[in-house]
């Protein structure tokens, strides 16, 4: 029996993003797969839409001291995405989920690159802080950006 798959919910077409969008994959819900949508912002307690944010140092340093993730109107908003994806990550331990799909370059999703805190639009190598909590709990993590690899996974 296949394993649910835990997503970025706006991977799914909720309309959770920053600007009040989604970025829903095409036809994923003719995908015969059980889905654990999850929405770290939104579960943190953020609005839909919001300020976008970005991380200003290593995801670990904003983990552990709480500091760190910025938004345009420079507000610390780091305590929203840590609790967001501590939840997010209960969410995926209790539903069984062993494999996350996750957006890119999110700064709670993205998995790999993210962008470097500057809104400058430039990536830089580092995990958004779900990614991060969810690669430190031992999920397999995917990024959207890597559809092929998803599907060698989870035919
Ligand atoms: S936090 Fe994750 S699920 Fe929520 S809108 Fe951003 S990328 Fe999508």
């Amino acid at each position: 029996m296949r394993k649910p798959i835990g997503i970025s919910a706006c991977l799914l077409g909720t309309n959770c993003r920053f600007d009040g969008g989604n970025c829903e994959i095409p036809d994923i819900h003719s995908w015969p797969h059980e889905w654990v949508p999850v929405c770290p912002e939104i579960a943190g307690g953020l609005p839909t839409p919001r300020v976008p944010a970005e991380l200003t140092r290593s995801t670990n340093e904003i983990i552990s001291n709480g500091s760190g993730v910025i938004n345009r109107r420079r507000e610390d908003v780091s305590h929203h995405f840590i609790s967001g994806s501590k939840a997010s990550l209960e969410t995926m331990k209790s539903k069984g989920c062993e494999t996350v799909i996750l957006k890119s370059h999110s700064p709670s999703c993205g998995f790999g690159l993210v962008y470097d805190g500057h809104f400058t639009g430039k990536l830089i190598e580092r995990n958004g802080i779900f990614a991060q909590m969810c690669v430190d709990a031992g999920l397999q993590v995917l990024s959207s950006e890597d559809m092929s690899t998803f599907l060698k996974v989870a035919p």
